[in-house]
């Protein structure tokens, strides 16, 4: 393989790439936080508006 592989984007901010904000974390694929936020159907519900108002119109 040659190619570079793309940085993952954090599923909180997703504008944004993961900076490993959370201790010990390899990336949003073992991070507590985005676990926390996808499995509280209302976190993840404003998470998802959040987002969306920030995208440009
Ligand atoms: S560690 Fe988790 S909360 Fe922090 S930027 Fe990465 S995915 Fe997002």
């Amino acid at each position: 393989m040659t190619g570079r592989r793309p940085d993952a984007r954090c599923p909180l901010r997703p504008d944004q790439p993961c900076t490993l904000c959370q201790l010990d974390v390899t990336g949003p694929q073992d991070c507590p936080l985005v676990y926390l936020v996808m499995t509280d159907e209302e976190l993840w519900a404003g998470t998802r508006q959040a987002a969306r108002s920030r995208r440009p119109s």
